[in-house]
């Protein structure tokens, strides 16, 4: 089956998966959304005897169906290979009463890593195919964790140049530090006075300039994306929870076709996403439960129908999930809408405007697999405290907000479904605020260096290479500017003059 995507906003159908990849985001704002949901036609039985790779393939090849099959495995062989730290690239691991998907094994030890390793192999590839012979600027935002992933993987690439904004003030220390000691000539950062929703907005508006990429198509640059906005990133995250359902029939967790839960740390709507397709293409996931911290722009959302920007913004210690615009519900809209792209405009025409939209009641009734609320700081500190007291097992904020979501729906309906959280990131990114919570006064006084050691006795888990990498490494990027000198930003990294 040939799949082709088409906007969400309708100005474009028929586009091939890897012009899809090259592109990013449609020319008219929206984001690519397959035309049709492919199904997987491969049996549980079987799925439960394939390791990563191969489940990936067969995941991605149902999606991208213009790569042939030997682009994609050597993509998917150059992707999973040794920078993961553990040959099963993904781990599952039962703890108290849910079985939490261990993402965070790549280079830079957070979920984003599980997309981005692929990304510039499914991005280059793609350029191939086409004849583009253009350079690709990558242009991301990042809360944090996309941006050190994303350059870790286009980290001298041949061919790219990728840029990444992040809110000065809105990163955790190792986050900011992994970032601005990133190595590779083509790889450059820059601080924003702002917060994330600001730099995402920024990074939009600079695709949407039709004078800019007419410019840079002059000096043979092209943009692109590396969000989650890019089905390349969507892709090959739907291939985890499918190898999550098959692991869980491997080790006898549940039976062939038993229905699952799952449970998000969402912030962009981009992982709980490819949850969601992978339900569609013929997974039983029952509830897909989407947490949040206190930026409960989704948890309100899912409860009332009406999406509201229009709030305070707060800074909490799960910073890859303080977002108040989340792109990829866009793509949720659209299929709610009943795949109506005019319909989509509209809405998000209102989201830009006034900051806000409502569905229709129809479109409500199609949300039932989801099950939206929020953790506050209090209870994401309880969580990982509780949790590490009752197993030995740490929990970095952004999964403790995941953890803290599932005992209050747990609560409230007595769902004891075999259920899965999505486990975004290693403790040690987030070292000071999950000591702080396990034992303020015995960690808080420690120095950061002293931190990883402390959290090393704790957890029984080694200190990852990623942080050991970065307490050395020189800062090469010290680039700060305005929200509004972003693109002027990117023309000075550019050397181009308008
Ligand atoms: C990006 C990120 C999230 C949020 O994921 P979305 O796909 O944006 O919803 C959650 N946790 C961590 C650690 C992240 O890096």
């Amino acid at each position: 089956m040939d799949i082709r995507y088409t906007s969400t906003r309708g100005g474009e159908s028929g586009v091939t998966a890897s012009r899809a990849v090259l592109n990013g985001l449609a020319a008219d704002g929206g984001l690519y959304v397959p035309q049709e949901m492919p199904k997987m036609e491969v049996s549980f039985e079987e799925l439960a005897k394939m390791d990563y790779r191969r489940i990936a393939f067969e995941v991605m090849s149902r999606f991208l169906t213009d790569y042939t099959e030997e682009e994609l495995k050597y993509c998917i062989d150059s992707a999973y290979d040794e920078k993961f730290d553990i040959p099963e690239i993904a781990a599952l691991k039962k703890e108290d009463d849910a079985y939490f998907l261990e993402l965070f094994h790549g280079r830079t030890i957070a979920f984003k890593d599980m997309a981005l390793s692929i990304l510039p192999y499914l991005m280059t590839t793609a350029a191939k195919k086409n004849n583009v012979d253009e350079k690709i600027v990558i242009l991301t935002a990042t809360s944090g964790d996309t941006g050190k992933a994303a350059m870790a993987g286009f980290a001298d690439v041949p061919g790219t140049e990728i840029i990444v904004f992040y809110p000065k003030d809105g990163v955790s220390p190792v986050q900011e530090r992994q970032m601005v000691t990133q190595k590779g000539e083509n790889t450059h950062v820059v601080a924003i006075r702002g917060n994330f929703d600001d730099a995402q907005t920024g990074v939009k508006n600079i695709f949407g300039d039709k004078n800019t990429a007419a410019l840079l198509q002059k000096k043979g640059y092209r943009f692109s994306s590396a969000n989650s906005i890019n089905i390349g990133r969507l892709v090959p995250q739907i291939a985890y929870y499918v190898y999550a359902y098959a692991q869980l029939i491997a080790n006898g967790g549940i039976n062939a076709g038993d229905p699952i839960n799952i449970v998000v740390p969402t912030g962009n709507f981009g992982n709980i996403l490819a949850a969601y397709y992978a339900k569609q293409m013929g997974f039983p996931f029952a509830r897909l439960i989407c947490a949040s911290n206190e930026n409960k722009v989704l948890t309100d959302f899912f409860r009332t129908g009406t999406y509201d920007r229009n709030r305070d913004f707060f800074v909490t210690s799960s910073p890859s999930m303080d977002i108040l615009v989340s792109s990829n519900l866009e793509r949720l809209i659209y299929k709610i809408a009943g795949n109506d792209a005019a319909k989509t405009k509209d809405l998000m025409a209102a989201l830009s405007g006034n900051g806000q939209y409502t569905i229709t009641d129809d479109m409500a009734e199609e949300l039932e697999d989801f099950y939206g609320n929020y953790a506050d700081e209090a209870a994401v500190s309880y969580e990982i405290a509780s949790m590490y007291d009752n197993t030995g097992y740490v929990l970095d904020p952004h999964t403790a907000v995941a953890g803290a979501v599932y005992e209050m729906y747990r609560e409230e309906t007595g769902d004891d479904t075999v259920t899965v959280i999505a486990s975004t990131a290693s403790p040690y990114k987030f070292a000071r605020s999950v000591l702080h919570a396990i034992d303020a006064e015995k960690y808080d006084e420690l120095t950061d260096m002293e931190q990883f050691d402390a959290l090393e006795k704790v957890s029984g888990v080694k200190t990852p290479e990623a942080i050991e990498e970065i307490k050395e490494a020189p800062v090469r990027h010290n680039i700060t500017a305005d929200i509004q000198d972003m693109e002027k930003t990117i023309l000075q990294i550019l050397k181009i003059e308008k």
